[in-house]
């Protein structure tokens, strides 16, 4: 399309007629009386039209175009706009990559940064605060989910005789371990707390069948007091929800879900990791104490006939993967 106007050639009042063409090219061809010249758009300014002014071309030598009707030029330079769509066409792998970039950091940032950053906190945590947190947890637990242990006197003073004499061989817990008996119908377990507490529940004292095979599982679940699991996780949920505030800043519902998947999968895996942690740990402390991990093989070849029953929450289900975890014993 040509559109016709006249140019004020740089530093110069005097009119001379012009025209200007759009090339297919994304180019400009500029004819005055004294010839004509091509040069891409991108090197114009192109004065936007305000109110009644015309719109004006401004070439990098000074001169200007403006042209008689400011809406065919305007019309014209409409084929500008699709030629940047073009670009940005042509320019689908960089936005791609960059994309694909974008969220391989946000990946490492949550997989890699913060993990490292709940480990550094949780180290320099004052062990108080690790005391208060467990003994909030506990109660919190006795009231809503656990039941007093049914396990005779002497049973839990022999069990308690044991857990003091294997704790005593151990290298020093960050925290001062302990002993706790409960009920619970979810199943043979046990679990940790962050003040160094263990609880060891009626039906995993019931499935084991040497006092070897529970010290096992008491190992394992001093492994994570040994790597201050709970407070690393704590501290790790409590950043991740206060990252997500931030990075979506306002969150809308969508944002929520998919949040709420990511934190989800990200403590997931770290609690997969924090098992194996706690599994190397007991592994190499039955070797040191027994001389073997057989006990601790049988016993989880015992948890395994119990999983599956579907009575375990699964947000419970601090033992995953029994199976995988034999295999990584036996090896
Ligand atoms: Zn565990």
């Amino acid at each position: 399309m040509i559109v016709s106007g006249f140019c004020h050639l740089a530093r110069s009042s005097a009119k001379h007629d012009a025209s200007v063409e759009l090339l297919l090219d994304g180019r400009l061809r500029i004819m005055t009386e004294q010839g004509q010249q091509e040069l891409p758009l991108a090197e114009l300014e192109i004065s936007e039209p305000l109110g009644d002014l015309p719109v004006k071309l401004v070439f990098p030598d000074g001169m200007q175009f403006i042209p008689h009707d400011s809406r065919l030029l305007e019309s014209a330079l409409h084929y500008r706009q699709s030629a940047r769509l073009h670009r940005v066409e042509r320019s689908l792998p960089l936005i791609v990559g960059s994309l694909v970039a974008m969220v391989l950091l946000f990946v490492v940032f949550f997989t890699h940064g913060i993990p490292w950053l709940s480990g550094v906190l949780a180290r320099g945590m004052p062990t108080q605060v690790s005391v208060v947190v467990g003994e909030h947890v506990l109660s919190t637990l006795d009231e809503h989910l656990l039941d007093p242990t049914e396990l005779s006197i002497e049973q839990q003073a022999s069990i308690n005789q044991r857990f003091t004499d294997m704790t005593a061989q151990l290298p020093q817990l960050p925290v001062p371990p302990k002993l706790l008996f409960r009920s619970w119908g979810a199943g043979p377990n046990a679990m940790a707390l962050s003040d160094g507490s263990v609880i060891v529940f009626d039906a995993l004292v019931d499935l084991a069948e040497t006092p070897e095979q529970l010290d096992s599982i008491l190992l394992h679940e001093l492994g994570h007091v040994q790597h201050q699991h709970i407070m690393k996780s704590l501290v790790r949920s409590t950043l991740l929800s206060a990252s997500v505030a931030v990075l979506t800043g306002e969150s809308t519902g969508l944002i929520d879900t998919f949040s709420g998947a990511g934190v989800f999968l990200a403590t997931q895996g770290y609690s997969r990791s924090a098992e194996q942690e706690a599994d190397a740990y007991a592994a190499s402390q039955m070797k040191r104490l027994y001389g073997t991990v057989l006990p601790m093989q049988q016993m989880f070849r015992l948890l395994n006939t119990t999983e599956g029953n579907g009575e375990l929450p699964e947000w419970l289900s601090t033992h995953p993967e029994l199976k995988s975890r034999i295999e990584a014993l036996t090896e």
